[in-house]
């Protein structure tokens, strides 16, 4: 069904494009272009109206055919294989030299080698860039819609003004930066119109795999989307301002500008602030000047944490603004009361006039109109901030990188060992994501190590991602709990990523000698010598890759374990082994016989639970697994409440959620929730915990995930373990007595010479972001339990990055545990073991203990 009304829009659509086509002509400011509403024949923003992806990007082709001051640049395809689409916008001068400008830009956020001189003149002679992304989270949709409007305005207007701003900038704006999701919540929402699930939630990610997370990406750089944008930013535009629109919730301010919140990052030059506040003034102003209430700034964002969309950039000496419109429900309009407005939040405690938010909105109805309109200021107010500021903007990018390379001692680099690290993979992992970032990596003359200086314009995003994090306790009064993150505390991507990197001195030599990477320096994969069997430390992420191809292409894979040491992965000798293991970058020795003790690997049949009330934990395991090749099959309420698990799987995940949402389909026991479409309601219900329990007992394997123990944690498994801080508490608790590690990497040793902990080192940095450690009791016979990770003895040896309070309720506790029980196994993790596809350093355990429900 879905698929038929795409066809037929995209049929309708390509008809209203080619009569556009016909009739444009490029003409100077364009009065051909046609409006977005006469060209999608309807209201565009009116109440219950949306445009869809194709219909958006259909639309900016339209425009750009007649007119002189709009092009369209593809981005690359997204995840289910959509044409990503951004608009450039300026006057038809600067878009005939956009080549120019791009090299002004280039060399403005790398000025090493200009004299002062050349700098002035670089920045009396450059555009600024501004970037506007637009509806990243997909249900935020009102920038999708938005965009248009604003790129026609800009194609069209005829007043001096508008056209001094487009003389003085260029504008890249990408109308959604998922747009699949957009096309997924246009979908649901006419699906459900004039029903009374009008506007409500979605039963599924919006993003294929990651939803909400996409916005989570943009240090790690796992999804395709983010890495389009990335590159278009990092390595071909440059913009020296990137605007981000979101929507936040429906009671509260009707729009978040800058200044940010606290607490404020360490490492990013101060003049990034002060460009974001620049352009939060010149939006505060406009949006009062237009009689808009309820704009509020230095609220619930911060400005410390570095993995969204703008927020990144601030390391790399570049301006970048989150705005927030508060949301309706989708297109349809909301009523809210007067006595519904709340605050609660960081910088707004209580529902009042505030400084930071002198006006108000008294309640009443809001629409996606409000919404657009809203966003339309905001962004005529960035315009208006970047050609006002134009030349300052330019100059302050330049200085800011100049001061960044200044600052750092020049023989202060990162080391990156390429031997000796325990998944040498990895390490060429990193190098090959800072290549990604545009960071500047050299391979050490004796070709052993990358080194990453810190004195280059990027550094201070090196030394933030490479370095540990310490998360500033910031009091908004003496006495009062600190500001809590928005997001998590800890991203070193070092320890993330169990990758051995130091910050060292190194000798002019060796600085000399050393070579700049335009790639990543895999390692050498492949077949050494000839033998029946090829074998290889199982220590790397990647042999279960090439072991899941191989098992995939027929092939017969082995694992031997000796006492002490790392299992030893035995290959048969195959076809396709040689090019697989060159892909892979894996290096495997040839054996004449099949090692002692190796045992033949069974290909496990994965089930990944998938709740309706959607978990981002899921779609990041799922895209894990897909990423590894494991086979895999998503698991839904009914299939697991039918029983008989064990005739289809021999693995069940259930991903981090809450036990409400497994069992109920509830996210909390209390208050009130929307009903969804009644194929969407409750969950698995007290039979599909009998049937989880059920596969254990007759063989399967059943991992839970984080939140998720909470099911095997119940009456039903019977287990001698317990959560030890109970069901009802968060890792976020802000009072003095609770726990507050709100996801940070924590010390964690390991039993590597359980079948899960195999190949690790014994002591790993965890990511924890909620309150789960266990407690096991010794069993009776039938049962056996084994602590296979733990915290340290002394909670002062617990943090490694981030922040803990509280960690003392870890001593001593367990971090991972198994049980078998009848004839299969339970394991369950404590921490984040594949926390948003980041922690690459502990994907082993994960991906062993799949393995283990082959052995
Ligand atoms: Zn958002």
């Amino acid at each position: 069904m879905m698929q038929r009304i795409r066809t037929l829009f995209a049929a309708i659509l390509i008809a209203a494009l080619a009569c556009s086509a016909v009739a444009g002509q490029k003409t100077a400011g364009g009065g051909k272009a046609p409006t977005p509403s006469e060209f999608l024949g309807f209201e565009v923003g009116a109440d219950r109206k949306l445009a869809d992806y194709r219909q958006i990007s259909s639309y900016f082709k339209a425009l750009a055919a007649p007119s002189d001051r709009v092009q369209i640049e593809i981005l690359g395809k997204t995840t289910l294989g959509e044409e990503m689409i951004m608009a450039i916008l300026s006057t038809p001068e600067n878009l005939r030299n956009k080549a120019k400008y791009q090299d002004i830009a280039h060399k403005l956020a790398d000025p090493r080698g200009l004299s002062p001189q050349q700098v002035d003149a670089l920045a009396r002679d450059g555009k600024t860039i501004l970037l506007i992304t637009c509806n990243i989270h997909s249900t935020e949709i009102g920038s999708s819609q938005m965009a248009m409007e604003w790129a026609y305005h800009l194609a069209t207007a005829q007043d001096a003004e508008t056209l001094k701003r487009l003389n003085d900038s260029i504008v890249l704006l990408v109308p959604s930066l998922n747009p699949d999701g957009e096309t997924m919540v246009t979908e649901w929402y006419r699906k459900y119109l004039g029903t009374k699930y009008e506007g409500g939630p979605m039963p599924y990610l919006y993003h294929h795999y990651v939803g909400h997370d996409d916005n989570r990406d943009w240090f790690m750089l796992t999804q395709i989307e983010t890495k389009n944008v990335n590159h278009m930013v990092y390595h071909e535009w440059y913009p020296q301002f990137w605007l981000d629109e979101h929507q936040m919730g429906y009671t509260g301010p009707r729009i978040y500008i800058p200044p940010n919140a606290d607490p404020v990052a360490k490492l990013v030059n101060p003049l990034v602030h002060r460009g974001n506040n620049l352009m939060g003034a010149d939006m505060g102003w406009r949006l009062e000047e237009a009689g808009k209430s309820g704009v509020i700034f230095g609220y619930s964002f911060d400005a410390y944490w570095p993995g969204g969309t703008r927020n990144t950039g601030w390391w790399k000496n570049m301006f970048g603004v989150l705005t927030e419109v508060a949301s309706a429900r989708i297109a349809t309009p909301m009523e809210i009361s007067a006595t519904e407005l709340q605050g609660g939040t960081k910088g707004l405690i209580a529902y009042e006039q505030q400084i930071n938010f002198p006006n108000p909105w008294p309640g009443g109805t809001w629409r996606l109109r409000d919404i657009m309109d809203y966003e339309l200021i905001i962004s005529d107010a960035a315009l208006e901030t970047v050609s006002k500021f134009r030349q300052e903007l330019l100059h302050g990018v330049a200085s800011m990188a100049a001061y960044a390379v200044k600052s750092a001692d020049a023989a202060e680099y990162w080391r990156i060992p390429l031997e000796g690290q325990r998944d040498p993979i990895e390490a060429s992992r990193l190098a090959a994501l800072l290549l990604e970032h545009g960071v500047e990596v050299r391979l050490a003359p004796d070709k052993k190590s990358v080194l990453v200086a810190t004195a280059q314009p990027y550094g201070r995003f090196v030394d933030e991602m490479l370095g540990i994090q310490r998360y500033p306790e910031v009091r908004p009064a003496a006495g009062s709990g600190i500001l809590e993150p928005y997001d998590v505390a800890a991203w070193s991507l070092p320890l993330l990523m169990g990758v051995k990197a130091e910050r060292v001195r190194i000798s002019p030599a060796e600085q000399q000698g050393s070579t700049l990477l335009q790639s990543a320096p895999w390692p050498a994969g492949g077949l050494t010598g000839t033998g029946k069997y090829f074998s290889v430390a199982g220590r790397q992420n990647n042999t279960f890759a090439l072991a899941n191809a191989m098992q995939k292409a027929g092939g017969e894979v082995y694992v031997a374990h000796a006492a002490n040491e790392p299992p030893v992965v035995v290959f048969a000798a195959h076809p396709q082994l040689q090019e697989n293991a060159a892909k892979l970058h894996v290096l495997l020795n040839a054996h004449a016989d099949l090692p002692a003790r190796a045992e033949r690997l069974k290909a496990v049949r994965i089930g990944l639970y998938k709740p309706y009330i959607p978990s981002m934990d899921e779609g990041w395991t799922r895209f894990i697994l897909e990423q590894y090749g494991f086979p895999m099959k998503n698991i839904e309420n009914k299939e697991v409440k039918a029983g008989n698990l064990n005739a289809s799987y021999d693995v069940i995940i259930l991903p981090d959620t809450s036990r409400g949402v497994i069992v109920d389909g509830k996210q909390r026991a209390e208050g009130y929730a929307e009903e969804m479409p009644p194929e969407y309601t409750g969950g698995i219900g007290k039979e599909g915990v009998k049937a989880l329990r059920d596969f254990v007992e007759n063989g399967g394997t059943l991992i839970t995930l984080a939140n998720s123990s909470a099911v095997a944690l119940g009456e039903d498994f019977n287990l001698p373990v317990r959560n030890v801080f109970g069901s009802g508490e968060s890792a976020r608790g802000t009072q003095a007595t609770s726990i507050n590690i709100p996801g940070s990497l924590l010390r964690v040793y390991v039993d590597t010479n359980h079948p899960v902990g195999y190949g690790m080192p014994q002591e790993i940095a965890a990511f924890f972001d909620a309150p789960i450690a266990f407690e096991t009791s010794p069993p009776a016979p039938d049962v056996t339990r084994t602590v296979i990770a733990w915290y340290p003895e002394d909670s002062k040896d617990i943090l490694v990055s981030g922040y803990a309070r509280g960690a003392e309720r870890l001593e001593r506790k367990a971090a991972v545990v198994s049980f078998t029980k009848g004839k299969g196994k339970v394991v369950m993790f404590g921490f984040r073991v594949q926390f948003r596809a980041q922690t690459e350093g502990t994907f082993l355990m994960l991906f062993n203990a799949i393995r283990w429900a082959g052995m």
